[in-house]
């Protein structure tokens, strides 16, 4: 099939995009600027996006090269206090450029900075998805990037193609996008071998492509072909098509849309399917809920766990844990990640959602464990 229809129909089918920019992209080289011309018709491709139905995620570079050259700090020598330093005042630009230029649009700009920690941690992952899944179902555009002014070398990305990745993941999108100065995976470095070979399409990984990317141990620093395999790592394995596109074009969704070069990283399940075999593949879940009959035939046609067909709660496990589901005779019907702690899951067995901020002093989710978070291995026939 030609590129331009493969493009356009597998960009068509995503519903929602995590969309990556390179630093190179957004800050002019030479003067340290903000290449305003550029963004302002990435900003038009994401307004189409939006029209079209689409939900989507920047993940942002830019900050450090941006504040770099506002606060004159020369990056092949900066110490990392300096390279935080010119986070911070970029950081505050791109935000301000992204809020004006979606704004424009009509579309609110939302900044989240996230550090290694936030996708690392359990707790932390859960709060930053739910911010992002609040974000999205109100419209808004979330602008991520790494929380460079506090993220201290060991606990550091370095990088976004990998948080980009990450982010996708947390938010179970179907397409990454990686905008950057490279149109894809080639058989050997293109700069400097002319026989180089663009590979359009890639359905699983394997040390050949690594070694393409200049094999493992090759330091291609923040940027290079090693971190975006790493990102298609992570976004396979979460069932989210991954493709590396150059940006270096005016409207580049566009412009991928009418069929330019890329490569596409393409995973045999989706984000639904993948994010349920990993529940269901949880090895140690971290305690039990025994739910009534009322509750196993909502769950089996298809709908969430509320408290009040739960009967008992056992074992000890936080928020986003993962429990074990059964039925009144002991079967295992699934397994899930409860939305409350064990002692507020046992404080509201049995109560209405409605009954949940009287009993806990606060307003959590209606569902015990919410059907997404959910995968059933029996269809309790026995
Ligand atoms: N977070 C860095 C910045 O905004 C960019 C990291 C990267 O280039 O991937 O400057």
């Amino acid at each position: 099939m030609a590129s331009q229809t493969l493009n356009s129909e597998r960009l068509a089918q995503a519903r929602r995009v995590v969309l990556k920019i390179g630093s190179t992209l957004i800050v002019e080289k030479k003067t340290g600027s903000l290449q305003r011309t550029w963004l302002d018709a990435l900003c038009a491709d994401v307004a189409a996006m939006r029209a079209s139905g689409q939900e989507v995620v920047i993940v942002s570079s830019g900050a450090i090269a941006l504040g770099a050259g506002q606060l004159g700090i020369d990056l092949t020598r900066a110490r990392l206090e300096e390279s935080q330093a010119a986070a911070s005042a970029g950081q505050i630009q791109l935000a301000h450029a992204y809020q004006e230029m979606l704004d424009a649009r009509g579309i609110t700009a939302a900044q989240v900075l996230l550090t290694l920690d936030d996708s690392e941690n359990r707790r932390r992952y859960l709060n930053a998805a739910n911010t992002l899944f609040t974000l999205l179902k109100r419209g808004a555009v979330p602008v991520v990037n790494e929380n460079d002014t506090i993220a201290t070398q060991e606990i550091r990305y370095g990088d976004n193609d990998r948080l980009a990745a990450r982010v996708a993941q947390m938010v179970s999108a179907d397409c990454l996008i990686l905008l950057s100065d490279v149109d894809g995976l080639y058989t050997t470095d293109p700069n400097i071998d002319s026989d180089a070979k663009h590979i359009q399409e890639v359905t699983e990984l394997s040390a050949e492509h690594w070694e393409m990317a200049g094999g493992p141990g090759s330091d291609h620093g923040s940027g290079g072909m090693r971190t975006k395999l790493d990102a298609a790592q992570i976004a396979m394995g979460a069932g989210c098509r991954m493709l590396i596109a150059s940006g270096r074009v005016e409207h580049p969704i566009k412009i991928l849309q009418d069929g330019a070069l890329a490569t596409w990283f393409l995973p045999s399940s989706n984000p639904q399917t993948a994010r349920k075999q990993w529940i269901a593949g949880t090895l140690k879940p971290r305690g039990t809920i025994t739910i009534d009959d009322g509750a196993k035939s909502a769950l089996i046609s298809g709908r969430s766990l509320l408290p009040a067909g739960v009967t008992d709660v056992s074992g000890q496990f936080e928020r986003g844990e993962a429990v074990r589901v059964k039925d009144q005779s002991g079967m295992e019907l699934g397994r899930g990640l409860i939305s409350y702690p064990a002692d507020e899951a046992r404080a509201i067995v049995g109560r209405r959602s409605g009954a949940i901020v009287d009993i806990l002093g606060y307003r959590g989710r209606d569902e015990l464990i919410h059907r997404d978070d959910l995968a059933l291995t029996s269809d309790g026939s026995g």
